[in-house]
């Protein structure tokens, strides 16, 4: 089985910006919500603060109590927005639940919304015109492009139907594009027979939250497997498919930690060298895409 790694992926990513933060003016300024303690929000944000620091970018991350209503996370959120001025700004997901997320990314300035989380951007995107491509499924189309794997024509089944990935990701993959025209199936917990669309796929990309869901007997000796899913047991990160099952069995896969993690990162700062550029050019909410 052929492994994917993200590292290769991510260090071209870098290469490539870490040369126009180096002739910006200043540095790009990234801002990071975190509501509540969810630890794979807590970990994507360390992860970009790491990264930012070693490519000059100026990251804060906002921490938000998990009990905060409403009306107060948008006060503080629009505070600090007010304060800080980031070129770029990202809300971590998952939010507590009692909170409306579509809401608190309004507050985000269109320019700024470097993961395409407002539902206007969602939109263009849909409409094949986005400001910024979301940093996951981003992540997931430079791992493919990478690694030379062909998605026309091709059957891909995506495990998850988020506003985050799988929803995007799926309409990214529809294009009428070289670089897509894939048919894709999106499945999700209502699925019935999950494991005769997985086994059909020629690209299997995972992004359940469900920490084993897909072992070797979901799979075939064709499968190409992008596991998404981020997952802590014990502390420990594990994705959604059980590599050790699959990797006798497929013909390449994502390893977790090291594949789509890292590449997913790279990708948001690749957004935010972008958004910096939006800001300092005037480019007008719209144009130049
Ligand atoms: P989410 O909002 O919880 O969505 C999970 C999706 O998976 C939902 O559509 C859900 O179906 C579906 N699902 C859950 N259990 C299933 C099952 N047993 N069979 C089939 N479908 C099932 O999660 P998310 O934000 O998309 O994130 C998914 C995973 O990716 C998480 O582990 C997250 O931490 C990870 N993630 C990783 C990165 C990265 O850079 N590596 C970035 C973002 C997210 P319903 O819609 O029916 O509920």
């Amino acid at each position: 089985m052929r492994v994917l790694r993200g590292k290769e992926v991510r260090n071209r990513i870098f290469k490539d910006i870490e040369v126009q933060i180096k002739n910006f003016e200043d540095s790009p300024r990234l801002l990071s919500i975190v509501i509540g303690d969810d630890p794979a929000s807590v970990a994507y944000s360390n992860a970009k603060g790491r990264k930012a620091a070693a490519l000059g970018v100026m990251f804060k991350c906002l921490n938000i109590n998990e009990k905060t209503s409403q009306k107060d996370a948008e006060g503080i959120i629009k505070d600090e927005i007010k304060n800080f001025d980031p070129d770029g700004i990202i809300i971590e997901t998952p939010v507590p639940g009692h909170l409306d997320f579509v809401r608190l990314t309004n507050l985000i300035p269109p320019y700024a919304d470097v993961d395409c989380q407002r539902m206007d951007n969602l939109g263009r995107l849909l409409s094949g015109k986005p400001l910024y491509i979301p940093a996951t499924p981003g992540a997931v189309l430079e791992i493919l492009k990478h690694y030379d794997i062909e998605t026309e024509g091709k059957d891909i089944v995506i495990v998850g139907r988020s506003m985050t990935v799988g929803m995007p990701l799926s309409v990214l993959l529809l294009r009428k594009s070289s670089s897509a025209n894939a048919t894709v199936t999106v499945c999700h917990s209502r699925t019935k027979n999950l494991r005769e669309h997985s086994k059909r796929a020629d690209i299997l990309i995972v992004a359940a939250g469900k920490p084993g869901l897909i072992d070797a007997e979901m799979t075939s000796p064709k499968s190409i497997i992008i596991d998404v899913g981020t997952n802590y047991i014990d502390g420990k990160l594990v994705g959604d498919v059980d590599f050790e099952s699959i990797s006798e069995k497929v013909s390449a896969a994502t390893p977790v930690p090291g594949g789509v993690g890292p590449v997913t990162t790279a990708f948001l700062l690749k957004n935010l060298v972008n958004a910096y550029e939006r800001k300092r050019n005037k480019i007008k909410h719209g144009a130049g895409l």
